[in-house]
This record gives structure tokens, C-alpha cells and sequence, in this order.
């Protein structure tokens, strides 16, 4: 990680954006893979945020900037200059609150709208640590994910579970894609 690749003399940026709806953990999700935090009260701000982390395929540094919406959502005002640029998105839903599932193909056309066809893009069920208050079976999730060609994994920003996991799967197969030059 973060070794430099500068005499290979390639470096990638890509952006990748978190959405779904308000409270699903999103934020957790992010602090939890760049900085290995989870806050159980965290309020979100007003404001978009970033972070970047470096990883490294076949030598050559690539770093992802991975966007929370941090709070934008709750007003419905998650903007066009969010999405711009964007080469991959993780949408999430709360496995226990069905209504945050309900309405990831509306976030999915919101997605699709205002970024590449070709955007790397992952279904996220997130909270998988609340087994005993499911609201959304995991094959459901699949088969959303499998009917619109998305990747999916159920993740936990609380455990760890499958996190690192789902950023790197995005980050992987845009990678993939600028290598085979279809972006
Ligand atoms: P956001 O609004 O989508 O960014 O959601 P937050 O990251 O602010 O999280 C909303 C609430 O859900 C907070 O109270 C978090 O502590 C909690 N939360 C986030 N991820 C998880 C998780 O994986 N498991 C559990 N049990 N709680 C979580």
C-alpha cells in the first residue's frame, strides 16, 4: 500500500461515491475502511466529503477518492457535481429497514443519470451485524444486484465484515476497465 510507482510512470485517480439513504452508514462505511473508525452516534454534517486511499494493482499506484454525501441526502439535494467524474458508486441499503432497500432503484436511476454507463457499481447491504432484526433477506439483495449487473455484498461498518472488501472490488474493476481501455 502506498508505495510509490513513479518510475513505472502511471498513477491513477478515480472517484467513487457513496449513496443510499440517510442513515444507512454510509459515513461508517468510510471512516471504517480509510481510517479503521466507527462512531455509534455519528451526526452527519452538511457538506460533501472526501477521502483518498492508496492501493496498488500490478505495481502501479492507484488511489480512490471516495465521496460521502454527508447528509446532502436527507434534503434530496444530493447534486449533479456530486456524481460528475464519478468511475464507480456503492449503494447502500440497511439490511434492517426495508424502506432503505425500496429505494435504491430510484438512488440507481439518479446513479445512472449522471455517470458513465461503464461506472463500477456495487449493491451494499449494509448492518448485516443485525442478523435478529433482518428486514431484507440476502437473496433478495443478490437478485436486485444480479437483475440491474451490479456487484453485491452485505457489509458490516460496526464488525468489519466484507468493508475492505466492497471498496476494493470497485476500485478493482475500474481499474480493470481503464487497463482494457473501456472508459
Ligand atoms: P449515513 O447517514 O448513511 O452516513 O449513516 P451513518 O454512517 O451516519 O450511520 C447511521 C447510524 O447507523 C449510526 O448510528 C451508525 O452508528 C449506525 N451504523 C452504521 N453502520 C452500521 C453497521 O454496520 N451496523 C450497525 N449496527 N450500525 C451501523
Amino acid at each position: 500500500m502506498g508505495s510509490s510507482s513513479e518510475d513505472e510512470g502511471e498513477e491513477y485517480l478515480f472517484k467513487i461515491v457513496i449513496i443510499g439513504d440517510s442513515a444507512v452508514g454510509k459515513s461508517n462505511l468510510l471512516s471504517r475502511y480509510a481510517r479503521n473508525e466507527f462512531n455509534m452516534h455519528s451526526k452527519a454534517t452538511i457538506g460533501v466529503e472526501f477521502q483518498t486511499q492508496s492501493l496498488e494493482f500490478d505495481g502501479k499506484e492507484v488511489k480512490a477518492q471516495i465521496w460521502d454525501t454527508a447528509g446532502q441526502e436527507r434534503f434530496r439535494a444530493v447534486t449533479s457535481a456530486y456524481y460528475r467524474g464519478a468511475f464507480g458508486a456503492l449503494v447502500v441499503y440497511d439490511i434492517s429497514r426495508r424502506s432503505t432497500f425500496d429505494s435504491i432503484s430510484r438512488w440507481l436511476d439518479e446513479l445512472k443519470t449522471h455517470t458513465d454507463t461503464t461506472a463500477a457499481m456495487m449493491l451494499v447491504g449494509n448492518k448485516c451485524d443485525l442478523e435478529s432484526i433482518r428486514d431484507v433477506s440476502l437473496e433478495e439483495g443478490k437478485s436486485l444486484a444480479e437483475s440491474e449487473g451490479l456487484f453485491f455484498m452485505e457489509t458490516s461498518a460496526l464488525d468489519s465484515t466484507n468493508v475492505k472488501k466492497a471498496f476494493e472490488i470497485v476500485v478493482r474493476e475500474i481499474y480493470d476497465n481503464v487497463s482494457r481501455k473501456v472508459l
